[in-house]
């Protein structure tokens, strides 16, 4: 989740700007749809997504509010639908019924022939549940695992154990979810490369069709980021981060998934098709609070807050927090940075039709840095990390932000 452009503005962030809703662009039919459901049993202490504790929570004021949004500006016809958050599964079933009736009236999507994902936690993915997202057209999961034993699932304040993630897992496949992804997250003070090997092992043992492999990050505005600042938490040291990273890579390539993307394996035709939209900066439309937007060379973000979120709908505005146009150099840099992290990397030839400038004379000093550092392959029209360069991908890219270009 963490790679998906719906990053929150900053805590403290300005009021949202309310902008009348035919001011945006409006996105061609196919584009796909994200739409953001922001509550959630607990905050887990890692996560900075917006997100919030749903108790006490006006969710139904919040569904009035995505309703109105998704009818005003969801695309007909979406290639993927992503519902994720928080927790969507924390819905209740008249809840979720309502808003895959508001998505299916508005965009006319078929199911079966639309890659429509559903992001669940294990504690909330019961039966009826998933029956109701399956019958409603959702046919991939994204179920938030985290972790494979009870001690490190209670250090993040899962609100969920080992044995509800396997019941979820059936469940999932008795609902006839045949396209399940299993998020972990993996580099938590003191933990083992031994201990992720039999983590890492137990989740593919429930026969996952795709793995999100996240390093733990401690990020601005998270109760572990606190406890980091506070001398509290001793991070793993950079070496035992690397092994970890080498045993996900080892233990998913030898049960059959292919590394398309940084953290993400696949079994052969089971990448996500949503994400690949974000990676390969195609556009997309969010919806939802905190949800960001591409259509157009726009790029635009709904307020993360769910009161101003709601009161902006009400009022038949859109409660953006940022919009700005990408062209250009901007729009380079960007499809670099989101392109590289997949393992096919970016195309000059793209890269050039979409923005005129050519990738090689921008930024030959970067490539040829990270060519010399052997982190990063060029052919003369693609672009990618090598084994090494995955490893220290964040930095690489990076470089393309930092290092003025000739
Ligand atoms: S369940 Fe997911 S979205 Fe909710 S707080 Fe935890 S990590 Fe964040």
């Amino acid at each position: 989740m963490r790679a998906l452009p719906r990053t929150p503005p900053p805590s403290g962030a300005p009021p949202a700007a309310a902008v009348a809703i035919p001011e945006l662009p409006r996105a061609e039919p196919g584009t796909s749809l994200y739409v953001h459901l922001p509550f959630c049993a607990t905050k887990c202490r890692y996560c900075d997504f917006p997100s919030y504790p749903g108790k006490g929570m006006p969710i139904d004021a919040y569904l009035d509010a995505l309703c109105v949004e998704i009818r005003a500006r969801a695309p007909r016809h979406p290639r993927t639908i992503f519902l994720g958050g928080g927790t969507p599964t924390y819905l209740g079933e008249a809840q979720i019924r309502r808003v895959f009736s508001t998505i299916a009236e508005a965009t006319g999507f078929e199911a079966g022939r639309t890659e429509v994902t559903v992001e669940a936690n294990p504690e909330s993915a019961t039966e009826e549940k998933l029956l109701l997202l399956r019958r409603s057209g959702a046919n991939r999961l994204s179920l938030g695992v985290q972790a494979m034993r009870e001690r490190l699932l209670q250090f993040f304040d899962r609100p969920h154990d080992v044995g509800s993630v396997r019941r979820a897992v059936a469940a999932a496949r008795a609902a006839g979810f045949e396209n399940l992804n299993l998020d972990l997250i993996f580099g938590a003070p003191g933990q083992t490369p031994a201990d992720w090997r039999e983590d890492l092992s137990a989740a593919i043992a429930l026969q996952p069709d795709h793995l999100s492999l996240y390093d733990l990050v401690y990020e601005e505005g998270t109760a572990f980021r606190r406890w980091l600042d506070r001398g509290w938490l001793s991070p793993l040291p950079e070496e035992v981060c690397r092994e970890l990273f080498l045993i996900s890579v080892e233990l998913a390539g030898s049960s059959g998934f292919r590394p398309y993307e940084v953290s993400n394996f696949a079994r052969p035709g089971r990448e996500c098709r949503h994400n690949l939209t974000y990676w390969r900066n195609e556009p997309y439309v969010g919806v939802g609070c905190g949800a960001a937007s591409y259509v157009g060379g726009i790029r635009w973000k709904n307020d993360a807050r769910v009161l101003p979120y709601i009161r902006a709908l009400e009022r038949g505005a859109v409660p953006l927090i940022e919009q700005e146009r990408l062209a250009g150099l901007d729009r380079l840099k960007e499809s670099i940075f989101l392109g590289l992290r997949l393992r096919e990397g970016v195309t000059r030839s793209r890269l050039l039709r979409e923005t005129g400038l050519d990738l090689e004379t921008v930024f030959d000093l970067e490539i040829r840095t990270s060519r010399e550092k052997g982190l990063l392959e060029w052919d003369g029209e693609r672009l990618f990390l090598t084994e090494e360069g995955v490893l220290l991908a964040d930095s690489v890219l990076y470089s393309f932000f930092t290092q003025s270009p000739v």
